[in-house]
């Protein structure tokens, strides 16, 4: 289509919506006119609270300042994700944002763990890391670095209210001239010669029409999927779980600025702290977990006074077979859902709003350029799918069905190469842009029991002694910083 594109419609204000708003107008407000469609009476899913660490670019991107955002989103800070009950009962390891010990050239610090623990070197990976053990004492501080030396210092993200976080963005966006209407939208209108979107009928005999249209209508996929009929690629296959419920309970003290993952029969339970509040819930595989069961579950498992009653939501993972169709860009969970476990879908909407910023066909849409962008996102899905199906498959639980038929699972070949080279050779590498790093592969390998059977050649250059030396030298450096670190509560009230 050649037709420049003037009028862009979002339909859809949860955080995908509004993210996209937000970010469009920012970058190209001056150029185009944004309209967002919602409609009260739906409603948005309101769940997502936890994020990870590419959100502070982005607020930064769009200006949006800290303390203002803490407060108007009760968030707090995130430093990772703590795994119980994963690789088997009673066993923890965490998934810390940041740098773990000190990388050497062509070998990373894991390495000399890995030589250290056959030596018999009794520490756990993740007492190297400062994030894992500031998130244990509950401490928090802005450090770019370990004091006087340039090992790395504290990686954050975030936990917020979605609700108040959807609220945070539509206030900026409509201040920087995003247009809103309130309505249901009732009918789309689609351009018999080319199958394009046209116009929207909303309830009331109104209707919106525009050149390009986002689609953040949630799991409906009202544009992409009711009215495109794009396709879909179901992953319930490598990832078992179907359905969450969720509720709130008061908050307890201290407030950790971590997120709890604890597996259970049959999925896996989250507990998010925010300043007021405990967001939990059950993630679950409604065939080997009935809605009663998990309900049971989750409120005997809260620690604080229930907030409101639970909420049942039913999901399918995988992702819409191409995330622009025609004139139609789906961004959020339109675009398809990975399940929760590691907060990674605010980020991709992140990523796709920015994707379609970069792609923005202000002369009229190329079928190269939405290969292109096409391409991309599929391929950012399937490393980020690959990292979570890891979770499920390298487990040594076999106390039900549901992780004896996750052991049991054939997983992409993407993914069982990665998990082949890891435990034969230690090695591990991160593919072009992909979001997650070597040293967040090498927790969740390691911390599930996937031990590589050899390390790096480098590692054998230093004694015995040596190796011991360096160990002690990085724990004592993580605990003595760890030990100058305000609480994170104290952090939060100077916010
Ligand atoms: P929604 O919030 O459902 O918004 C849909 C919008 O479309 C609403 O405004 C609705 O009014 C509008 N709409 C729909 N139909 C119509 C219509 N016909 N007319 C007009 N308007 C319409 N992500 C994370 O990053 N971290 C997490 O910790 C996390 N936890 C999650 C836990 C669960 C159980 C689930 C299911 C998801 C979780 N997610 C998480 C994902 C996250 O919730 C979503 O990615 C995010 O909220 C985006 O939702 P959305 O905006 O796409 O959809």
């Amino acid at each position: 289509m050649d037709s420049k594109i003037e009028n862009v419609v979002i339909v859809g204000g949860g955080t995908a919506g509004w993210i996209t708003a937000a970010l469009m107008v920012k970058v190209l407000g001056k150029s185009i006119n944004i309209t967002l469609v919602e409609s009260d009476k739906i409603g948005i899913i309101g769940v997502g609270e936890a994020t990870i660490p590419p959100i502070i670019p982005f607020n930064n991107a769009l200006g949006i300042d800290e303390k203002a955002f803490l407060k108007a989103t009760k968030g707090t800070l995130k430093l990772g994700i703590e795994f119980e009950n994963w690789k088997q009962q009673g066993d923890k390891y965490m998934h810390a944002f940041g740098g773990i010990g000190k990388n050497f050239p062509f070998c990373d610090f894991y390495h000399f763990w890995v030589k250290s623990q056959q030596l018999g070197y009794g520490s756990e990976f993740g007492d190297f890391s400062l994030n894992y053990q500031a998130s244990k004492a509950s401490k928090f501080a802005k450090l770019s670095h370990i004091e006087g030396t340039n090992l790395p210092g504290i990686e954050y993200a975030y936990h917020f209210d979605a609700g108040l976080y959807a609220k945070f963005l539509r206030d900026f966006s409509e201040k920087l001239g995003v247009t809103r209407v309130e309505g249901i939208v009732e009918n789309v209108e689609v351009d018999k010669n080319n199958g394009y979107v046209t116009r929207l009928q909303l309830e009331g005999d109104r209707s919106v029409c525009g050149d390009l249209f986002v689609d953040c209508t949630g799991l409906k996929a009202l544009l992409i999927e009711q009215t495109l009929s794009t396709g879909f690629d179901d992953w319930s296959h490598w990832l078992p779980c179907d359905r969450a419920m969720a509720v709130a309970c008061e908050s307890v003290k201290p407030i950790v600025p971590y997120t709890r993952s604890i597996a259970h029969d049959a999925g896996w339970r989250w507990r998010i702290p925010l300043q007021h509040r405990t967001g939990n819930g059950v993630v679950y595989s409604s065939k080997h977990m009935s809605d009663e069961q998990a309900k049971d579950l989750l409120l005997s498992s809260l620690d604080g006074e229930q907030i409101g009653e639970p909420r049942t939501i039913p999901f399918k993972t995988g992702r819409r077979r191409k995330q622009w169709n025609k004139n139609v860009v789906a961004i959020g969970l339109s675009s398809g859902f990975f399940e929760p476990l590691e907060s990674t879908n605010i980020h991709l909407i992140q990523t796709a709003a920015t994707r379609l910023l970069k792609f923005f066909p202000h002369l009229g849409i190329k079928d190269e350029e939405v290969q292109e962008f096409n391409r991309q996102s599929q391929i950012e899905s399937e490393r980020m799918r690959d990292f979570i199906i890891l979770h499920y498959k390298q487990t040594q639980r076999d106390d039900s069905d549901f992780w004896r038929a996750c052991q049991r699972m054939d997983v992409p070949d993407t993914l069982t190469q990665k998990m082949a080279l890891f435990e034969q050779s230690g090695k591990i590498f991160r593919e072009q842009d992909e979001l997650f790093t070597e040293i967040a592969w090498q927790q969740v390998m390691i911390g599930q029991g996937l031990i590589p059977k050899d390390h790096h050649p480098l590692v054998d250059s230093l004694s015995s002694e040596q190796i011991t030396d360096l160990m002690d030298n990085l724990k004592t450096l993580v605990q003595r910083t760890v030990n100058k670190m305000p609480m994170h509560e104290d952090f939060l009230s100077q916010q």
